[in-house]
């Protein structure tokens, strides 16, 4: 459950260096950059392909807040302590903001919250996501969603194994008893900087990103990266559900904000011209849509399994299967909304198929 190492092609190293990057990045081992006065950047490391995550401290006038946790490892809390015991020299934390529910973001939060005896502070389609993944790992690998990868073409193999993945991931297990709910438009005002909650969706139901507007600064979390995309994912819990609409939605919404902000994303280095990469990522799937669809021209039928090995060529581990598939999906679900694919769900096999609705028209095909 975090942002695609998958891309390149649209979203590769000469799209990254049309972006600026004014800022060298600390390493992973509780180092500390000063961004503006009273903002610290620092990273927590991930034992993954994606092998960071970047946090940051925001100073108040007595205290400090946390903004995002790193994963739920010895690591990550014994890095907080010495980062904290360093650099927020005796004053205490105020309280932790998660931008959003993904393990990386949120997977200290109760650890966190509970250590400092702080609030936390997060939207409620984000909290209630943590609330319910943190239940949901013992129902890992139930009917229905066993039901979701067969309707999607996944061999049976491939699901055990992503099951398995799931299971040795550092999953959260425990959800804070309580939370303090940040809205669209909300303004946490914290030392003399005034963040404002700006929401966005796709990547999860609800997330906050955090902009300054006096110093053109933007905690952005997931919701816009500089080297990667972040996974727009359909699972069994919404299967029709429409990420990819209301990604593109989100990312226009960015392109309204200042275009000399300086954006503080949550993996990847600091960067500038966040107007650019709103339009970069777009661009991404729309590219993905047409590959769909072209697909959808060359075969008679196929289902989300098929569809996901033509636009993800090289292999894939378990849990890259999960959100290549996941990634798929939010594609063939937007084609369908669309009217450029119909979606068959009921055959023999039990397996969903997508059809060219254009071919359809011209009787090329007989349902
Ligand atoms: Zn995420």
């Amino acid at each position: 459950m975090k942002s695609m190492v998958l891309t390149d092609g649209p979203l590769g190293p000469e799209q990254h260096s049309l972006l600026e990057y004014p800022i060298t990045p600390p390493q992973a081992d509780g180092s500390v950059v000063e961004i503006a006065d009273g903002l610290l950047w620092l990273r927590m490391p991930m034992p993954m392909a994606l092998d960071h995550i970047n946090v940051y401290l925001l100073q108040d006038d007595d205290g400090w807040y946390i903004l995002d946790t790193g994963l739920n490892t010895e690591t990550t809390r014994q890095l907080w302590l010495t980062v904290i015991e360093k650099h927020c020299k005796s004053k205490a934390i105020k309280g932790v903001i998660c931008t959003h529910f993904h393990y990386d973001h949120s997977g200290l939060a109760t650890w966190l919250t509970q250590t400092f005896n702080v609030p936390l502070y997060m939207t409620y389609g984000e909290f209630y996501m943590i609330k319910t993944i943190s239940s949901g790992l013992a129902s890992l690998g139930n009917d229905h969603q066993l039901d979701f990868y067969h309707r999607s073409g996944l061999p049976r193999k491939d699901v055990d194994a992503m099951l398995n993945s799931c299971r040795k991931d550092p999953f959260i297990k425990l959800c804070p008893p309580s939370f303090t709910r940040l809205r669209e438009g909300d303004v946490l005002t914290i030392g003399k900087r005034r963040w404002q909650i700006v929401i966005g969706e796709g990547h999860s139901p609800e997330h906050a990103c955090l902009y300054c507007a006096e110093d053109k600064l933007l905690l952005a979390g997931d919701q816009l990266l500089p080297h990667i995309s972040s996974n727009i994912l359909v699972t069994e819990m919404e299967p029709q559900g429409q990420p990819l609409k209301y990604w593109l939605s989100s990312l226009e919404k960015l392109q309204t904000l200042d275009p000399n902000t300086l954006v503080l994303p949550a993996h990847g280095p600091v960067f500038r011209e966040m107007h650019l990469r709103a339009k970069q990522l777009i661009q991404h799937h729309l590219e993905q849509l047409d590959i769909l669809r072209a697909f959808a021209l060359q075969v008679t039928e196929f289902n989300a399994y098929q569809a996901m090995k033509h636009l993800f060529k090289r292999s894939l581990s378990p849990i890259e299967s999960m959100m290549a598939l996941g990634e798929t999906l939010a594609h063939l679900n937007w084609l369908e909304s669309n009217g450029d694919l119909f979606c068959q769900r009921t055959n023999d096999t039990g397996i969903n198929s997508y059809l060219s609705t254009d071919k359809i028209k011209e009787d090329r095909i007989t349902l």
